[in-house]
């Protein structure tokens, strides 16, 4: 099956086992989103935002990454901190200088996609990194992967670069060709918050340093490269 041109991306049927979750979810919850997940927020950002996939009563619900669920609340609290966001409500905010989408575009059960579908949806993700990088040719721009498969399925798209990636953890950066910085982040999972891994303020140090590279205000002393 084809990939799809990312304004398509609705119609994306090319992962079986993710198109027949969303036929239950669909019959269960008639008034969810419940298909593909596209990208979302400013169309001149230079700051993307890399999540895993949509949340059943987030995003598949929604129908926007990060919105309705408390992921995203955590998020749009660091982000609208940071001024990246308009207001701290998800569900009302408008993204400043961000775009926020999702390594898989469609539900996983469990929240937990297979390789195969991260791989088969990593042809979007790409497409969505490179329109970044078209339209921020030359200046700085940067991607934060909230977690550690949003982190591989990036590392996997730069695979022929020649730097040396950070290995995934809270913080890791890896500089690539001087203008693009790739952070890892724990996720803002409600896991993750509820068991003391991940707080606000660790959010808001990796949302800094991504506004601070894209400002020019950050050295290249930090990185891996
Ligand atoms: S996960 Fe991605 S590739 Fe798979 S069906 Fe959904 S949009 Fe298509």
């Amino acid at each position: 099956m084809k990939t799809l041109s990312l304004r398509q991306l609705g119609q994306c049927r090319r992962c079986p086992r993710l198109v027949a979750f969303y036929a239950t979810i669909a019959q269960r919850y008639p008034s969810y989103h419940a298909a593909p997940v596209p990208i979302w927020g400013d169309p001149s950002a230079h700051i993307l935002i890399v999540g895993l996939a949509p949340g059943l009563h987030g995003a598949a619900r929604t129908g926007r990454a990060f919105v309705g669920d408390s992921s995203g609340a955590l998020l749009f609290e660091g982000l609208h901190a940071l001024q990246l966001a308009s207001s701290p409500d998800a569900n009302e905010a408008h993204l400043l200088n961000v775009q926020i989408t999702n390594a898989v575009k469609c539900l996983p059960p469990q929240n937990r996609p297979v390789a195969n579908e991260i791989n088969t949806c990593s042809s979007y993700l790409e497409r969505e990194i490179k329109a970044m990088q078209r339209r921020s040719k030359g200046r700085p721009k940067a991607i934060i992967c909230l977690g550690s498969v949003a982190y591989t399925a990036v590392q996997k798209l730069f695979r022929k670069v020649p730097q040396r990636f950070a290995t995934f953890t809270h913080g890791a950066n890896t500089l690539i060709k001087e203008d693009l910085l790739i952070l890892g982040s724990y996720h803002p999972s409600r896991l993750n918050v509820n068991t003391g891994r991940m707080n606000l303020g660790m959010l808001q140090q990796v949302l800094g340093q991504a506004k601070a590279f894209v400002q020019g205000e950050l050295g290249d002393g930090n990185h891996t490269q």
